[in-house]
């Protein structure tokens, strides 16, 4: 209210995602955000029809634009995020991307490139020069850190730096971060891309995505043409789906912080395990990706011993998950055959480690003992 006194300082992320996207504080004011079901407005308003805009949609958009730093849009799935994002790519344009990340990306960049849309120059997000010097004469660069699923971390501040003197547009794909940990826009990027799926809605019930454009000029004009192509292409969220994802975003905070604290500890255990070969995690966020001695056999039978951890694809719940990538077929070749992905949940740690390391201990106890 008007005569309330000012804050004293900002108020933190973990306070403003209790409340973002509230309409107002006006006395009888719903705190819950409305679910609209509506495909169409009366004549004379605002909107028109719902393919253009929904109130729901708008509060989520609030929150997460808020929390990223820009101007979001939600999307029926990540991947409906991702090809609005890449229509910025002129025909016949170039892409920087990962050699290895998430396998839809490389997938559908590979298509495009086998369909003589696009060029794609794959680097090392690790390797900071080579993805500098590939920025000459590109459209586009395409980041993703950590990476999906093999944990690499670009050099966000100098990468996005050196796109922007280029005048190459940029994109992070902060699924693995979330907004708390890492604000790409406030690093120099020109739009941020998020599987909603994953931790911001966080509870493995809904499939939804997000594109967030940078507050200046040049993201306006990014925004106006992200939006078109939601509009014109379809992709649209249902009403539900992202009132699920504004509702699991308010205890984002809460997620991510007891998940990463669990990382922790399970990576520094796993590191002593004699069943694994090597544990990848950058010391923060709550994935952990370990190589599991005795093949990709020994890797799947891991996956089916645990009870606590469910084996399943996708990352970010509520539940620790755990899945062998590459027994999808697309996943990139970079990724070894016995990686097993896990995306570490909000559990007791105790159950967490007990579950696993006796999962690991049983493919020991099963090798040959000659
Ligand atoms: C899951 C994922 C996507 C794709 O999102 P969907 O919601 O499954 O379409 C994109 N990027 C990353 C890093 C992901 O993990």
């Amino acid at each position: 209210m008007s005569d309330s006194p000012a804050p004293r300082r900002p108020l933190a992320p973990a306070t403003r995602v209790v409340s973002l996207g509230r309409e107002d504080d006006a006395p009888g004011a719903q705190v819950g955000a409305p679910l609209v079901l509506t495909s169409t407005y009366r004549a004379n308003g605002g909107t028109v029809y719902a393919r253009t805009g929904n109130p729901t949609w708008s509060a989520f958009e609030t929150a997460l634009g808020s929390l990223e730093g820009g101007d979001a849009l939600v999307f029926s799935s990540g991947m409906a995020a991702v090809a609005a994002a890449l229509s910025l790519v002129p025909h016949g344009g170039t892409v920087v991307a990962p050699d290895a990340a998430y396998n839809g990306v490389v997938s559908t960049l590979g298509h495009r490139e086998e369909a003589g849309e696009l060029t794609v120059r794959r680097v090392d997000v690790t390797a900071t020069d080579e993805v500098v010097a590939a920025l000459d004469g590109a459209d586009l660069l395409w980041l993703e850190s950590p990476t999906n699923p093999l944990l690499e971390v670009a050099d966000l501040p100098t990468l996005l730096a050196a796109a922007r003197e280029r005048g190459v547009t940029s994109v992070v794909d902060n699924t693995f971060a979330t907004p708390l940990v890492q604000r790409p826009l406030e690093l120099g990027a020109d739009v941020v891309v998020h599987s909603v799926t994953k931790y911001l809605s966080g509870h493995s019930d809904v499939v939804l995505g997000a594109a967030v454009t940078a507050p200046t000029d040049a993201g306006r004009a990014l925004h106006e043409r992200v939006l078109l192509h939601r509009t014109l292409h379809g992709a649209i969220a249902g009403p539900l789906e992202v009132w699920l994802a504004l509702r699991g975003l308010r205890t984002l905070h809460l997620r991510v912080e007891r998940a990463g604290a669990n990382a922790l500890v399970l990576a520094d255990r796993l590191r002593g395990h004699p069943a694994v070969e090597r544990v990848r995690h950058p010391g923060w966020g709550a994935v952990v990706s370990i190589e599991v001695a005795g093949g990709p056999e020994a890797a799947e039978r891991v996956a089916d011993a645990t009870r606590v951890w469910v084996h399943s694809t996708s990352l970010g719940g509520v539940e620790s998950q755990l899945e062998r990538r590459r027994r999808i077929a697309t996943e990139p070749r970079a990724v070894p055959e016995n990686l097993l992905r896990l995306s570490v949940g909000v559990e007791d740690v105790e159950d967490l480690w007990d579950d696993l390391d006796a999962a690991l201990d049983s493919v020991l106890g099963e090798r040959p003992s000659s």
